[in-house]
């Protein structure tokens, strides 16, 4: 078991002012694997007052940007060192299968940490400008505090999306992972602080949304980034709206891949389907509503049973497994609740459905398709979070399959799967989302801005617009014939 039992403040392991404990549970084997001091509001004030004073008078946000970067390398070219370890600590924390997790949930942190890392010696943070009145020199400061929010099915990921940018932004960070995976969030600070990453500049305070709430309440933070839940997101931009302070959400997705009548099914459905029930289904960018076209309907869900079948459900840190556990047992209660709705609502489950017989340990539900789907159903505009797809017919051309992708409440992420690249193209801009992917089974690019429209968030993570995020920009004014040294 993997214990600690002090807390990170300010960049020192620090007993908490209370005497909570989240005990983190392993969903395989239903066994505590590990045990972390749960955060008080009284431990986030700490955190936040270091943080402040590293930020109002610190050496961090006074440093070069390339400075900061080298300290974010360190930390990635470490996290390279351990990609193994990463991936079961993770994995024994929520269940991600290492066949996935390995390279989504720690190769692709790397990338991020080294995406931001180089983009630190590119980005102009000092931009001499030719205004209307005379030159201007519009800076690019770092925003602030900033609390960092996240969820615990891509733990090391998301964590990874919001470190890199704002720190190399020159921000100091509060950050609060959720309580199921406290132990790579204090695992990644241990090799920040291996990386001489100075004082103050990050704490991890691991606790529930009530804390959560006070951190996002703080009047000593300036910035919200938050990922998770579209109803806490709701929560934070009204707590933020009052403080009129920044935030950027990641939210729920309820993503459709659209299979045109042209498609090439057993092409598309390697690469559909790592997307479709991609981390157990637990993913906000899961492809989760199938639309196939009425006269390939049955051709098109009788390719995604067989593929379903031959899915391996089992020990996640097996490397043949392709479906783990869910995080917890009141997940496992939720998603076969929407299999009970679905069936209710007059859907019918082609495969899965129930739990497998052969695990009676773990909280695992089997790979589900449900076909004769309507998209009004709660199966087809709810987010399940868990390995539960919706095949939905459509009639007509393809805009009436646009227009069912865009009945929804959420706009994260989407796929369209054709022979011709042009009539792809033409869905993917009808289709109200943040990210697309037409016949790629590359859902985000981290060198390129990911996030959602509508229910799905505000704001933009990766790419040049991750880093933004973190910055305020100042125009300054120059007298005539003076350029800085910038
Ligand atoms: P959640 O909203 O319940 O919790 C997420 C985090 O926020 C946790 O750390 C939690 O303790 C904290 N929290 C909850 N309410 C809060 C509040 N009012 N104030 C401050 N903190 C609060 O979400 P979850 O169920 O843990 O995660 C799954 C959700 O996350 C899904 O909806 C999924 O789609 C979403 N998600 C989105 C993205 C994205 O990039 N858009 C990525 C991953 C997950």
């Amino acid at each position: 078991m993997k214990a600690y039992d002090r807390l990170f403040i300010g960049g020192e392991w620090v007993a908490s002012s209370g005497t909570g404990t989240i005990d983190v549970i392993n969903p395989t084997t239903e066994e505590v694997a590990g045990r972390v001091p749960d955060a008080t509001e009284a431990d986030v004030d700490r955190a936040v007052a270091t943080a402040r004073e590293a930020f109002d008078r610190g050496p961090w946000p006074r440093m070069g940007a390339t400075e900061r970067a080298a300290i974010v390398s360190k930390v990635s070219d470490a996290i390279k060192d351990e990609m193994q370890e990463f991936a079961e600590l993770v994995s024994t924390e929520m269940g991600s299968p290492v066949s996935w997790g390995t390279m989504a949930q720690v190769l692709a942190p790397t990338m991020i940490f080294d995406y931001y890392a180089g983009l630190a010696a590119e980005y102009p943070f000092d931009d001499v400008r030719q205004g209307l009145m005379g030159q201007v020199l519009v800076a690019s400061e770092p925003v602030g505090v900033v609390a960092a929010i996240t969820p615990w099915n891509v733990p090391l990921f998301l964590a990874a999306a919001k470190l890199a940018p704002s720190l190399v932004a020159g921000c100091t960070v509060v950050f609060k992972p959720a309580p199921e995976t406290p132990l790579d969030a204090f695992r990644l600070a241990e090799l920040f602080e291996s990386a001489g990453l100075p004082k103050g500049v990050l704490s991890v305070v691991p606790a529930g949304r009530e804390v959560g709430e006070h951190l996002v309440r703080h009047p000593g933070v300036d910035k919200v980034s938050f990922t998770g839940s579209t109803v806490a997101g709701k929560k934070i931009a009204a707590a933020c709206g009052e403080g009129l302070k920044r935030f950027s959400l990641e939210l729920g997705g309820k993503s459709a891949a659209i299979l045109l009548d042209d498609v090439d099914i057993a092409a598309t459905l390697p690469m559909l389907m790592p997307s479709a029930m991609m981390n157990n289904g637990e993913a906000c960018i899961a492809q989760t509503r199938i639309l196939a076209p009425r006269d390939r309907y049955q051709e098109v869900v009788d390719a995604l049973v067989d593929t379903v079948k031959g899915m391996k459900v089992g020990d996640p840190l097996d490397p043949a497994v392709e479906v783990g556990p869910l995080v917890a047992e009141r997940q496992r209660d939720r998603v076969e609740g929407y299999i009970k709705i679905g069936q209710d609502e007059g859907a019918k489950v082609a495969v899965g459905g129930g739990r497998p017989a052969r695990l009676d340990k773990g909280w695992f539900v089997e790979p589900t398709v449900f076909v004769d789907v309507d998209n009004s159903m709660r199966i087809a505009q709810e987010e399940i979070f868990g390995p539960v797809l919706a095949v939905i017919p459509y009639d007509g051309d393809d805009d009436q399959a646009v227009e069912i992708a865009n009945d929804s409440a959420y706009g994260l992420c989407g796929s369209v799967w054709t022979g011709d690249p042009d009539r792809g193209l033409k869905v993917a801009r009808g289709v109200r989302t943040g990210t697309y992917m037409l016949n790629s089974p590359i859902p985000i690019d981290f060198a390129t801005p990911f996030g959602g429209y509508k229910e799905s968030g505000i704001g933009r993570e990766f790419g040049r617009e991750g880093l933004e995020l973190f910055l305020e920009q100042k125009s300054i004014s120059l007298p005539a014939g003076y350029t800085p040294g910038v």
